[in-house]
């Protein structure tokens, strides 16, 4: 398994020496999970496909050395912490409404002893309205948190103009993606990209779309988890 894992590293141009970092976390990642309910992932070796390579398939489209990342929804780290690993001169912040697994992201982020990570405990359709996040992020991401036009809703608002929404998904999308598009017109943002994410050991389907944002997204958005249920956009 370990050299399906050096593969993927390789592929992504990332040195192998990184795989003691990664083994760590997966360590404290399958350690806390028999008390803490972080994944449904717990076989180790898919642990490091499924959840490590699968995050950092990203780079293999957004490969810059300096940017500043969100990860919404980032659960107990992915794809946000990975990338950060992986690109140490990313300035990232994570969003996760679940306090256990804010408690889990902050020991990882001492453990891992990595600088520039802020994790934030809260929502991300409130945080969204803060002047001080808003078209304030390079790259926004968000791994299985949402359908298309509510993860749009969520993005859209941090991603600064010229900046990237890059979502992962899987499976059968078409529905999914004519409301998607609309909903991306709605907040300032456009489909530029749908990448299908060819690594060892991922081979489930996986995309990546990646949308731009090409203006500035409207105050309204995002509005409250009440209204994204009620109204969604699309
Ligand atoms: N991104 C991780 C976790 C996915 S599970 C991964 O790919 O493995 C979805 C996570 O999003 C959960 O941890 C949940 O608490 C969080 N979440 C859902 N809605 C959210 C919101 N509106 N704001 C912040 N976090 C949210």
């Amino acid at each position: 398994m370990t050299n399906v894992f050096q593969e993927g590293l390789q592929r992504l141009g990332l040195s192998g020496e990184l795989e003691a970092a990664f083994l760590r976390y997966r360590q404290e990642l399958l350690e806390w999970n028999t008390r803490f309910n972080l994944t449904a992932i717990k076989d180790p070796e898919e642990v490091m496909t499924k959840h490590f390579l699968d995050s950092l398939s990203l780079l293999a489209i957004y490969p810059q050395d300096e940017a500043t990342l969100l990860d919404i929804g980032t659960g107990p780290g992915f794809p946000g912490l990975p990338l950060k690993m992986a690109r140490p001169h990313w300035r990232v912040t994570l969003v996760e409404a679940t306090n256990k697994k804010v408690t889990f992201l902050r020991h990882m982020v001492d453990v891992l002893e990595l600088e520039h990570v802020e994790v934030i405990h809260g929502r991300a359709e409130e945080l969204g309205q803060k002047p001080a996040y808003r078209s304030a992020f390079d790259l926004v991401t968000a791994r299985a948190v949402a359908a298309l036009p509510a993860l749009l809703e969520y993005c859209a608002p941090y991603c600064r103009v010229g900046g990237a929404i890059i979502l992962p998904k899987k499976g059968d999308l078409q529905d999914e993606m004519a409301q998607g598009k609309r909903a991306a017109a709605q907040v300032g943002a456009v489909l530029e990209a749908d990448t299908v994410v060819d690594l060892p050991g991922i081979n489930d389907g996986r995309r990546l779309l990646t949308w731009r944002q090409q203006k500035r997204c409207p105050e309204q958005y995002p509005r409250s988890g009440a209204a994204m249920a009620k109204r969604p956009l699309g």
